[in-house]
Formats: structure tokens, sequence, C-alpha cells
């Protein structure tokens, strides 16, 4: 064995981070406690629309991981390619780490589109993907606001998965467009068009109806075309087929979910279709008390709800949740007495739809417009790591009006004479 603590932690995600900061005085020292990441930075993934329009810019969600271990515990920058249960052991990129608990929370990957689009999709999951988009969002601009004879369906985008999103990136491009156009000197010769497709009968299937009918709402005033019951059979680089039509676009984009991640499907247990791995009422495999798997990681069915969905929402109650468990452990509390089962708080959620506006059923309370957008904004603000990721972030919204977006033109465009 190479190395080994009381306690490892992968992943300092959302699930990871929460559960550090909460950790119990006796794991709270970089000798019992090691944290395994394979990046030093971690991003505030539910930005990444608004990195991609230019709105954040990407440092402002990328924060390093070093605060977070300071005086809590060792950190190791490594992949871990597996987990050997039976030997309390895993593999990874530097070598073997024994654990006496494990806690798992490596979150999830894009899901992968299916062969027939693979090649001519591009994904939308982090940081990186958004910054590709911006790159390929800009271009297409110049070029279509520039004297070139261009191809049809440039500045057309196409956004394949109408979960949440997909609604939040349709709707945020398509403000783009409008202030482009309203900052730029020249017109493009064609009008962009931003269509969201959905294989169902309503976006964002897996939240109360409302935040289908608001979304689609919202989305037709933002001139975004919305298509229910159709999914897109095929793309190449001019465009996207579905049902027989073609629509030239392009730029097309896979927003169609996301997989757990590859390191939790070899683990011993059931499983759901994408992989997730089911976790009994502690949050731990029922064949190992002693590995825990949080977040996107983990299948965790609440008695009164159902399966809990993969967002950010239930990792940063299940971190502290975790912490709290480990410090009963530790006191000697058995599998059963002493150890309450996780239960979760459905606080709700809100989906913002371009830079005005927003829906959410919060706490029971139904919202939509800028109310929303600015519960939307608080919810986020609050989520963030540091008083320096929110101090930015804020900065950002705040300047965008005087600045201008990142990475895009902004200029006004000259009086006419
Ligand atoms: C575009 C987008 C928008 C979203 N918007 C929202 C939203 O508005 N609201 C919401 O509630 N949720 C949202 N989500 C979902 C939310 O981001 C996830 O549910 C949340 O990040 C899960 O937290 P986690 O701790 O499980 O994993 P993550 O936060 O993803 O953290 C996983 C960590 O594990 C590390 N890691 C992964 N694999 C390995 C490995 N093999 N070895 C070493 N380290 C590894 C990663 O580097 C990372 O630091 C969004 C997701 C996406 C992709």
């Amino acid at each position: 064995m190479d190395r080994g603590a009381r306690l490892v932690v992968v992943g300092a995600g959302f699930a990871g981070a929460s559960l550090l900061r909460h950790l119990p005085p006796p794991l709270r020292k970089p000798g019992e406690t090691l944290l395994i990441d394979r990046r030093e930075d971690w991003t505030f993934i539910p930005l990444a629309h608004e990195v991609a329009v230019g709105r954040v810019h990407p440092d402002s969600v990328r924060s390093p991981i070093s605060p977070l271990t300071r005086n809590t515990c060792a950190f190791l920058r490594a992949d871990v390619a597996g987990v050997d249960p039976a030997e309390r052991v895993l593999h990874t990129s530097e070598g073997t780490v024994g654990y006496e608990y494990l806690v798992l929370n490596p979150g999830s990957v894009a899901a992968h589109p299916p062969a027939p689009l693979e090649k001519h999709v591009q994904t939308f999951w982090n940081i990186e993907d958004a910054l590709a988009l911006r790159g390929a969002l800009n271009h297409a601009w110049n070029l279509a606001t520039s004297p070139e004879i261009t191809p049809p369906g440039l500045l057309n985008v196409a956004v394949v998965g109408g979960g949440a999103t997909g609604v939040e990136l349709a709707g945020e491009v398509a403000s783009l467009f409008d202030y482009l156009k309203k900052r730029s000197h020249r017109r493009p010769l064609e009008e962009p068009k931003v269509v969201l497709f959905e294989a169902t009968d309503r976006l964002m299937g897996w939240l109360d109806p409302y935040f289908d009918k608001v979304a689609r709402q919202t989305l037709a005033n933002l001139g975004v075309e919305v298509r229910l019951n159709t999914p897109v059979d095929e793309a190449d680089q001019f465009g996207v087929r579905f049902g027989g039509e073609f629509l030239p676009a392009a730029t097309r984009v896979w927003a169609a979910g996301v997989e757990a991640s590859p390191l939790v499907r070899e683990l011993p247990g059931k499983h759901d279709g994408s992989g997730r791995v089911a976790i009994d009422e502690h949050l731990t495999l029922p064949d190992h008390p002693e590995v825990y798997v949080l977040g996107d990681a983990g299948l965790y069915t609440d008695p009164k709800i159902g399966p809990l969905p993969p967002t950010a929402s239930v990792a940063v109650q299940q971190g502290p949740w975790t912490a709290r468990d480990l410090k009963r452990r530790m006191r000697g509390a058995g599998s059963r007495r002493g150890r309450p089962p996780f239960r979760f708080f459905d606080r709700g959620y809100v989906v913002s739809l371009g830079p005005e506006s927003a829906v959410a059923d919060a706490v029971g309370l139904k919202l939509r417009g800028p109310a929303a957008q600015a519960l939307y904004r608080s919810v986020f603000l609050y989520y963030m790591k540091s008083r320096r990721d929110r101090l930015v972030t804020g900065a950002d919204w705040a300047m965008e009006r005087a600045l201008g977006r990142l990475g895009f033109q902004s200029e006004k465009p000259e009086e006419a004479s």
C-alpha cells in the first residue's frame, strides 16, 4: 500500500466540499483524512450556461480546492481508477490508497450522444464545453456580420435535450443574440434562430408541470422555438435531422443528460440506467457500510419522495449528514441504534430563463419572472464555496450592463446620421 488514511474522500465537488466543511474534530486532521481529486480547482458548474454566453467570467466560477483542505485534511491530486471494497483499497494514478471509511463523490459525466449524432454535436457538461460553445457562437456571429458570403444556418443553434440544462442554455443563447444585435455595427443577413428539441411531451419532465408551462411561455417570448415530441435522429456538419425534416445549424449542442462516473459503475450492488449505484438509508453500499456514495454517484430512494435526482441540492445535504453520521459512528453508534437515517429536505428548485427571468418552486411557493431570477441568483451565491467567488460572480452580473459581455463584441451601434 502506497498511502492511506482513516477517512478517504474522493471528489471535492458539492458533496465532498460540504462534507469537509462539517468534518467532526477527530477526523479534522491531515493525518486522519485524505482528500483525492483529479483537479486542483473546482467549477461551480450550474453557471456554465452563463459562462457560455459571456455573462460570467470562467475564473469567477472556478475556485482552488486548497483552501478547503487547510488544517483539515491532506490532499492528493490523482485520478481514482478503481475501488476494491473487499480489500479496502483505491487504485489511483499515484498508487494504491487504503482506507477505513471511504466517501465517494465523483459526480457525473455527460451522457454519451448516440452514434448518428456523436461526431457532430458538442456536449455541454463542463467549463471546457462552455468555453468551446462561447468560441463557436462568437465565431459564427463575426462571420455572419462580415461582408463574406455565409452558409445557411450559420446563426442557427440546435439544442438537443429539454432538461433544465437545455432550457437554461436555449434561453441564454437567444438573449445573447438579442444583445449582439443591439450592440453590433452590422446586421447579419440571416436572423439567428434557437431551436430546443425534446423527445418527450414536456420540458424538464421530472419537475412540477409549472416549470414546463412557464419555460415554454418565456422561451417563446425570447424567440426560442421549442419542439416537443421531437427526438433528433441524426446530425452532420451542416445541421440536424428530425422526423424527416432538416434544420441547418452551425452550432449543435447535446444537453441530454448525465451518467454516473465510471468509477461507481463497477461497484457491487444495484445500478440504475444511468449507472448510479444504489445506497441505503445511511448513504452507504448495502454490503459495505464503510463505503458512502454521495451526490450524483449514489442512487438514494427517499421513502416519501422516491429516487432523488442528481442535483447539487441533494449533494449539499448529503455531505453534512455524512459528517454527522461519521461522528456518531466514531462515538460507537451501531448500524441502527443511534444512527438516524438520511432524509432529504426538499427546498425546491429554480431554473433560469435568460438574464431577466426564471421559474421557481421553493418551499411550496411558485415564482416566475424577475422575482424568480433574484431568488436564483441568491441561491447560487449562497452555495458558492468562498466569499471571493460570491464577490466576483456578483460583480460580473453587476458590470454586465456597463461593460458588456466577456469575449463578445461589445461596441455600440453607430448613431444613425
Ligand atoms: C451544466 C450543468 C448545470 C447544472 N445546473 C444545476 C442547477 O442549476 N442546480 C442543481 O441543483 N444542480 C445542477 N447541476 C447538477 C450539479 O452540478 C450536480 O448535481 C453536482 O455537481 C453533483 O455534485 P457531486 O459532489 O456529486 O459531484 P461534482 O460536484 O461534479 O464533483 C465531483 C468531483 O469529483 C472529482 N472526480 C471525479 N472523478 C474522479 C476520479 N475518478 N478521480 C478523482 N477525482 C474525481 C471531480 O474532479 C470533481 O471535483 C448542473 C449540472 C450541469 C452539468
